[in-house]
C-alpha cells in the first residue's frame, strides 16, 4: 500500500513516526484534503462525520504546529465528554512523540484534579463548552497564546443549546489563530458560525461510505466471548454459506480457527503472511477450485485477494480500522452478485460496531442466533434438496444398482443408510444449546454516558421505564463504565431505548446530568441490575 500519503505533507519525523505506530497508513479522505490546508495556514470547515478520521485531520497540522513548552496553544470545543475524552487520547497519542501534552475537560470531573493538570501545563486543551468557560472564568485557563481553534461536531453543539457558550469562548481567543469547525451537516446556522468567527474558511465536503457497502447485506450477531467457535459453527451450520473468507485479527487466531474448523468437518485453510509463498499458492489454488470452502484470513494476508466467487464475508474478530470493515465486505458482492456480510460482536465491541455503522452510513441488522433444533432442520432440508436433485438424472449404473440393493432389504432402512452415509460427509452440526442472551434476542445498548456523569442504576431504569414501552423487568444488566454505558434489553426496543436517553439528555439545559446526585458514585464498575 503506498505510505507516501503522509509522508509527503511535510510532517515531523516525530509525528510521523506516531502515525505510523498508531497503524495509519493512508491519509483517509478528509485527512487528504484537511491536512495540506491546515498546514499551509487556512481556516477549514469540514463536513464529515465520527469515523472519518477527523479528529487526526486537525490532530495532525496542530501537532506539527505546537511547540512543547509553549503554554496552551490550541483549544477543541467538544459537545461531549466522551468525544472530549476520545479526542484528547488520540491526539496525546499522535502527540507523544513530540512530547506534547494534551489535556481534557469536563463537567462531572473534579474542577480541582483538572486545575492540577492544568499546571502540569499542556499545549492542548479539548474541552467541553461549560467547564472551559468554567475554567476561562477562574483565570486556570489562558488563550492569550492560542493557535487554533477547532469546533467539533459542531451541529450537536448547537443542538445542545451551547452556542452563547461557545461564542464566549471564541470573543475570548486571539484574533490571529486558525479556526477548524466539523460538523456533520453544514446547516445556515453552522455557515453563520463560520462566517462569524472564521477567517475565510475552505470547505471541505466527505462523502459517506454508502455506496461501498450498499449491495450486501449486513447483519450482526452477539456473542459471548467465551462461545465464539461455537457461535460461528451455528452460523454455518444453518446459512451453508457456499464460500467464506473468514477475518481473524492475528496469524495466530486464523490458524487456530482453521484447525477448529477442520477438526469439525468444515473444509477451511488459513492464510496469513507467515507462510511460504509456495503455501499460499496451494491454499489460493484449493480456495478458487472449491476444494476448500472456508478461507480464513488476517487484513495484510487477503489484501490483493481477488476472488469473485466469495459469498460470505464474516468477521469473526471485528476490524479495528473502520476502513477495513469496508475492504473485507467488499471482499464478496462482487461483480453485480449480492453478498452477505456476518459481524460477530463481543459486549466490549458493540462500541466499534457503532462507529462501523456510523463509518460506512449504513445500519448493521442484528441477527438472531438459530437454535439446534432450527441447525437440524436446514440441515435435513439440505441433504433432501441435494437428494432430490440427485434423483433427477441418477445415471444408468446407480439405478442398476438401486435395483439390486432393494432386493436386499427395505427401502426405508436402504434410504436411511444412504442419507447417514451422505451426512457423514458434512460438518457435524453445533450441538451447544445457547441461552436467551447468547441468542442475542436482547441486546447491550450503548448510552454515551457513564459513571462520571453520574448514571445511576435505578435511576437509569426509572428514566428508561418512563420514557419507552419497556417494563424494569425487560431491562437486564446494566454495567456503568466511566463515559458509557451498557444495559440489557430486548432486541426490538434498542433503538426506543436509545432515542429516549438522547432526547432526555438534549432536553436537558446547560449538559446537566438528570441522574445526580454524584456524591456517592460508586468506584467500581456496576455490573447486573437484576436482582437489585
Ligand atoms: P474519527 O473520525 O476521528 O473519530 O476516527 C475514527 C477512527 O479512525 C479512529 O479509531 C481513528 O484512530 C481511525 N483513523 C483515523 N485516521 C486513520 C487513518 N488514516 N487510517 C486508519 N485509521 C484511521
Amino acid at each position: 500500500m503506498n505510505k507516501e500519503g503522509f509522508n509527503s505533507m511535510g510532517l515531523k519525523d516525530d509525528l510521523l513516526k506516531m502515525i505510523d505506530e498508531k497503524g495509519f497508513e493512508q491519509p483517509t479522505p478528509i485527512q487528504q484534503q484537511t491536512i495540506p490546508l491546515a498546514i499551509a495556514g487556512l481556516d477549514v470547515m469540514g463536513q464529515a462525520q465520527t469515523g472519518t478520521g477527523k479528529t487526526a485531520s486537525f490532530g495532525i497540522p496542530i501537532l506539527n504546529t505546537v511547540s512543547k513548552g509553549g503554554g496552551i496553544q490550541a483549544l477543541i470545543v467538544c459537545p461531549t465528554r466522551e468525544l472530549a475524552v476520545q479526542v484528547r487520547e488520540e491526539i496525546a497519542f499522535l502527540g507523544r512523540g513530540l512530547h506534547i501534552n494534551a489535556l481534557a475537560v469536563y463537567g462531572g470531573q473534579s474542577i480541582e484534579i483538572q486545575m492540577r493538570a492544568l499546571g502540569r501545563r499542556p499545549e492542548i486543551i479539548v474541552g467541553t463548552p461549560g467547564r472551559l468557560l468554567d475554567h476561562l472564568r477562574r483565570g486556570s485557563i489562558k488563550l492569550g497564546g492560542l493557535k487554533f481553534v477547532v469546533l467539533d461536531e459542531a451541529d450537536e453543539m448547537l443542538d445542545m443549546g451551547f452556542l452563547p457558550d461557545i461564542e464566549t469562548v471564541l470573543q475570548q481567543c486571539p484574533e490571529k489563530r486558525q479556526t477548524f469547525l466539523f460538523s456533520a451537516t453544514l446547516v445556515d446556522e453552522i455557515r453563520d458560525l463560520g462566517q462569524k468567527f472564521m477567517n475565510k474558511p475552505e470547505i471541505v465536503l466527505i462523502e459517506s461510505a454508502e455506496r461501498t457497502v450498499a449491495v450486501i447485506e449486513q447483519v450482526y450477531y452477539q456473542v459471548n466471548p467465551r462461545r465464539k467457535v461455537e457461535t460461528m459453527c451455528r452460523i454455518l451450520d444453518v446459512e451453508q454459506p457456499p464460500v467464506s473468507l473468514v477475518f481473524c485479527r492475528t496469524k495466530k487466531s486464523a490458524d487456530e480457527l482453521a484447525r477448529i474448523l477442520n477438526s469439525r468437518g468444515y473444509t477451511a485453510d488459513a492464510l496469513h503472511g507467515d507462510m511460504s509463498q509456495r503455501e499460499r499458492d496451494s491454499v489460493m489454488h484449493r480456495f478458487r477450485t472449491g476444494s476448500t470452502k472456508i478461507l480464513v484470513a488476517t487484513d495484510l494476508a487477503a489484501r490483493g485477494l481477488d476472488v469473485e466467487l466469495v459469498t460470505h464475508v464474516f468477521n469473526y474478530d471485528i476490524p479495528e480500522e473502520l476502513d477495513s470493515y469496508i475492504h473485507r465486505t467488499g471482499r464478496t458482492g462482487r461483480a453485480g452478485r449480492t453478498g452477505v456480510a456476518i459481524t460477530l460482536v463481543e459486549p466490549s465491541q458493540l462500541r466499534q460496531l457503532r462507529l462501523i455503522e456510523r463509518y460506512t452510513g449504513k445500519r448493521i441488522q442484528p441477527g438472531i442466533l438459530p437454535t439446534l433444533q432450527e441447525a437440524v432442520q436446514r440441515h435435513q432440508e439440505l441433504l433432501l434438496s441435494r437428494l432430490l436433485k440427485a434423483a433427477e438424472q441418477p445415471g444408468e449404473v446407480y439405478l442398476n444398482m438401486a435395483a439390486r440393493i432393494l432386493e436386499q432389504g427395505e427401502a426405508k432402512n436402504l434410504l436411511a443408510a444412504a442419507l447417514k452415509i451422505m451426512a457423514d460427509d458434512t460438518p457435524d452440526l453445533e450441538t451447544t444449546e445457547f441461552d436467551e442472551s447468547d441468542r442475542g434476542t436482547t441486546a447491550h445498548v450503548e448510552l454515551p454516558a457513564g459513571r462520571l456523569q453520574g448514571i445511576h442504576p435505578r435511576r437509569l431504569v426509572e428514566l428508561l421505564t418512563a420514557n419507552t414501552s419497556l417494563s424494569p423487568k425487560q431491562i437486564g444488566d446494566i454495567e456503568i463504565n466511566s463515559n458509557t454505558t451498557y444495559v440489557e434489553v430486548p432486541m426490538s426496543s434498542i433503538d426506543e431505548v436509545y432515542q429516549a436517553f438522547i432526547s432526555f439528555e438534549r432536553n436537558k439545559k446547560g449538559g446537566r446530568p438528570p441522574y445526580r446526585p454524584q456524591k456517592h458514585r460508586s468506584k467500581k464498575m456496576e455490573v447486573g441490575h437484576r436482582g437489585r
